[in-house]
């Protein structure tokens, strides 16, 4: 039976990846600049990471274009490609618990979730790309009779990633799998504030005989490592994930350098709707509770949003009140704890910004609302929920990313929809009802990447995620994120 004991025992063993990961060697920052890593759990400083520059980005991007040009990844035989990946896939396996530590560490995310969710998916997720990179077929056109024409799929070449800190390993894997398969050459940058998992994925990658250059990992700030990636003239796409400040201004830096494509996965302020004939009240409570409180609220498509109708809303208010109770913060390593810290003091200070500013346009605060653990030095938050909330109101617009729910009551479907779409993001949305009629028409005319009926956040690596409006464009997971990292080609050949 594992405990906290155990996990601190860990915690204090392992030895923590800080090294940057460039052409096949674990090195430090060309300058050997570093910076520091503080833990959210106790505020205690745990590392001191590589700060990779623009000369640091330049080396691994030019190590990730060789490895691209000769072909040592991209012309190796499709089963000695899956072996590679799958090989790396059982080495994280072997290091799953290590792996679900440094999250845990870096985040501030409970010990059970890097344990049963965030280091399971990254696993599945390598596991399905690497399934999937030998069903890319490409097509055969109709042609004169003298003509054979076909199209193939094309690996783009170096493929830049930039990934946020709320879900490290998982979102990073999201790209970094679908990417590799196509047989493109990978340059990581993970955020600042937990760069740890990535930096063991990218050891790991060396271990499992991926060669030199193809994955490199170069931790460092966003605004020096980060633009110099998506500045880059010799990188093919930008793969991001994280705000849409940042997105905005990867698009900007592609069309001042070379047109390098770009996909964004941006944030949310995503609806979860309540009708009267909801099939189980219970049930949406608690979905409801953990679409706002997992990961601390730090997640792109957290339910922030929670719109009720009349008919229901104060029974339903009882339930959510009591499930939001049960949200309790704890340790991280705690494996008991199902709520644990913001990702870093600034996070938490942004949250409770949010709070205050709810509290001053005059929503109702029915729980929560403060910091929490302090005496911990950690960065926590208490579960909280706003009832009250008017629709055009700061806490009903803008993302907050920490685990605040906005309630809203509406009166009939039309409202609740108008509503729902009424923000600048477009990510995910839910709804819970009996009529089928309504279930589907809401889902035609929610402006969003994501509907869940009677659920929340109840799909796969099987489908398709992303987002509509300023919630960024391109898709991650299925085989459409296969497809995004290659380029078509037709050739036509005439007979002579
Ligand atoms: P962020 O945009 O501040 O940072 C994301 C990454 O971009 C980090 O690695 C950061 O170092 C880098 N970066 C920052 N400035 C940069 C610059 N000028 N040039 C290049 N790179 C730069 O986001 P965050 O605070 O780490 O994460 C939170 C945001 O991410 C939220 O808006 C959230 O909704 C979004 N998010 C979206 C999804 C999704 O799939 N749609 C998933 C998770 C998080």
């Amino acid at each position: 039976m594992t405990s906290l004991a155990h996990f601190e025992k860990l915690a204090g063993s392992i030895k923590l990846p800080t090294l940057a990961v460039i052409d096949g060697k674990l090195v430090p920052a060309g300058k050997g600049h570093t910076f520091e890593k503080h833990t959210p759990r106790n505020g205690r400083l745990i590392a001191h990471i590589a700060e990779c520059d623009a000369d640091d980005v330049d080396i691994a991007v030019a190590s990730a274009r060789s490895a691209f040009e000769d072909g040592r990844w991209r012309h190796q035989h499709y089963r000695d490609k899956k072996k590679v990946l799958f090989k790396l896939a059982e080495l994280m396996e072997r290091d799953a618990e290590t792996l679900a530590v440094l999250e845990s560490l870096d985040v501030g995310k409970p010990i059970r979730d890097t344990q049963a969710f965030d280091v399971p998916s990254a696993i599945r997720t390598l596991r399905y790309y690497a399934e999937a990179l030998d069903k890319v077929n490409g097509e055969v056109g109709p042609e004169a009779p003298d003509r054979v024409s076909f199209a193939v799929h094309e690996p783009l070449g170096v493929i830049g990633t930039i990934v946020p800190w709320n879900f490290p390993l998982h979102l990073a894997m999201w790209k970094i799998a679908p990417a590799l398969a196509m047989g493109n050459s990978v340059v990581v940058k993970p955020a600042e504030q937990s760069s740890m998992t990535a930096l063991k994925v990218g050891e790991l990658a060396l271990e499992a005989g991926l060669p030199a250059g193809v994955l490199n990992i170069v931790p460092g700030a966003g605004r020096v490592a980060g633009t110099a990636i998506a500045r880059h003239m010799d990188v093919d796409m930008i793969a991001f994930t994280g705000s849409g400040q940042v997105g905005k201004l990867l698009m900007k830096y592609s069309g001042e350098s070379n047109l390098k494509r770009v996909s964004l996965e941006l944030g949310g302020k995503s609806p979860h709707i309540v009708f009267n004939d909801c099939p189980d009240l219970d049930a949406a409570a608690l979905h409801a509770a953990f679409g706002i409180f997992y990961n601390s609220g730090q997640v792109c498509t957290a339910g922030s949003r929670l719109l009720v109708q009349e008919g229901v809303a104060d029974a339903f208010m009882e339930k959510l009140i009591k499930a939001a109770k049960d949200v309790v913060p704890g340790d991280p390593l705690e494996p008991k704890t199902t709520f644990g810290s913001m990702v870093s003091a600034e996070q938490m200070k942004t949250v409770l910004g949010y709070i205050d500013t709810a509290n001053k346009e005059g929503a109702a605060l029915r729980h929560g609302g403060k910091r929490a653990r302090e005496e911990t030095g950690g960065f926590y938050v208490e579960p909280t929920v706003f009832d009250k909330v008017t629709p055009k109101s700061t806490l009903a617009q803008e993302e907050v990313f920490g685990p605040v729910l906005a309630v809203t009551r509406f009166k009939d479907a039309d409202e609740a929809i108008r509503i729902a779409n009424g923000t600048v993001f477009g990510l995910a949305a839910g709804l819970w009802t009996k009529d089928l009629t309504l279930a589907h028409r809401a889902a035609r005319d929610l402006r969003s990447g994501l509907v869940w009926v009677n659920g929340w956040d109840s799909c796969d690596i099987t489908m398709p995620f992303g987002g509509f409006k300023q919630s960024g464009f391109g898709r991650d997971r299925s085989m459409h994120a296969l497809y995004k990292y290659a380029d078509m080609k037709s050739v036509s050949i005439t007979l002579r």
